[in-house]
């Protein structure tokens, strides 16, 4: 064989596995789809989606259904997800939870765990809860062991997702290069895959949330700790160089300011996050103590006391929360005009625990930019605390696609 015929080979393998995942993300998002439907859905001929949906019958990855109507001629046959042509876990390590779901092929939840730990207990305790929380997921599904095809697991970066390393996350005190994914791999017994959380939180807005069939999606994830972003374009991550895409925590906001974690000065993490707004209303408290009825100690006054002053009407922490929205919009708006998505969805615990921050945020992005003339759609997700646990799942079952090859 010449080496011509050979990339020729290669070249139509490749074309037919992208065809096969295109048949099969629009099965998904459809849910029940004809042949006809599909070919006009995805541009292909009719020939070319009945040998491909031939395959993915084949493999196990469709199922046939019901009929549908017709007004003349056979009824055309429903094509469908086959749910129990595979299990996935997904599970998020955040610096006091590992949030852990159990999915079937259609991503249906069938079991999540949240088991809340305390990460004094050291790297290798809070590594064998992790293992025992995902064969305690597995157990409690009900899933035999053998059927469940891979684990996605998302937290903090830095990260290698290449090596499934974590670096040396901040919050993370001892985890230096930590390889996660071989750990868990060698301990489950199951392929792992490992990626970053806020990257994570987009893939878990898009297949389980409300962004499917969104273009250029950001995912603007604002923690009590730390602020990060991640950009899927139709449906893929976009990384960027050194896979450093997204990370508006650190973009700056002042020329001078707060030192941040990082070493720089000025990020938005220093004047954003939850952190950020119980620092606003500790100084508050340490001014002004009248306005605090029953509070004696500025240790009392953590991000629960201020999301609910904030939610009840507090007027310092209305204004701290007020403020953290305010740059958090203002980013958004900056990313909106130099990334173009045509959503934003925040999600993370400042926006999960407090509606107002969600209010005054959109209202600083719409105040700089005309979000309804543009077209582009801000909202908070109804995913909570499991979107990246969710995200994990999604990155697996990207993952997992068909290949051309004949099984
Ligand atoms: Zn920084």
């Amino acid at each position: 064989m010449s080496s011509n015929a050979g990339v020729a080979n290669i070249n139509g393998g490749v074309m037919k596995e992208n065809n096969l995942r295109l048949i099969l993300e629009t099965v998904r998002s459809r849910q029940r789809v004809s042949r006809k439907e599909l070919a006009a859905l995805t541009g292909l001929t009719a020939a070319t989606v009945t040998n491909l949906v031939k395959k993915l019958l084949r493999d196990g990855f469709l199922l046939e259904g019901e009929r549908g109507e017709s007004r003349s001629g056979p009824r055309p046959i429903f094509l469908e997800l086959n749910a129990g042509w595979g299990y996935v876990v997904g599970v998020e390590l955040t610096a006091t939870d590992i949030i852990c779901v159990l999915t079937d092929f259609r991503a249906q939840v069938l079991h999540r765990l949240d088991v809340p730990f305390d990460m004094e207990a050291g790297r290798e305790a809070v590594l064998d809860l992790l293992v025992a929380t995902v064969v305690e997921a597995i157990a409690g599904s009900g899933v035999e062991r053998e059927r469940i095809r891979g684990i996605g697991i998302v937290s903090a970066g830095p990260f290698s997702r290449a090596r499934g390393e974590m670096i040396a996350p901040p919050n993370f005190p001892g985890w230096r290069r930590t390889p996660i994914k071989r750990i868990v791999e060698e301990r489950v017994g199951i392929p792992v895959w490992f990626d970053k959380e806020t990257q994570a939180a987009a893939f878990g807005e898009y297949w389980f949330g409300e962004a499917a069939g969104s273009r250029v999606l950001f995912a603007c994830n604002v923690f009590r700790v730390g602020i990060g972003g991640g950009i899927l374009v139709d449906g893929k991550a976009y990384r960027g160089h050194r896979e450093n895409a997204g990370n508006i925590g650190h973009t700056k906001i002042a020329l001078d300011g707060e030192l941040c974690t990082c070493g720089e000065i000025g990020c938005l993490e220093t004047v954003g996050d939850g952190r950020a707004a119980v620092r606003a209303v500790r100084a508050r408290f340490a001014e002004r103590p009248d306005e605090f009825e029953g509070v004696s100690d500025p240790g009392e006054i953590d991000f629960g006391f201020v999301v609910r002053g904030a939610e009840s009407g507090h007027p310092a922490c209305r204004e701290a929360v007020g403020d953290c929205a305010q740059y958090v919009g203002m980013v958004l708006a900056n990313v909106i005009r130099t990334v173009a998505p045509d959503t934003v969805v925040l999600c993370g615990e400042f926006p999960d625990d407090c509606e107002y921050f969600v209010k005054q945020c959109i209202r600083s992005a719409s105040a700089r930019f005309d979000l309804a003339q543009e077209d582009v759609r801000i909202y908070h997700s109804t995913l909570g605390p499991q979107i990246a646990a969710l995200g994990g799942v999604a990155i697996v079952l990207d993952n997992l696609g068909p290949s051309s090859e004949d099984s």
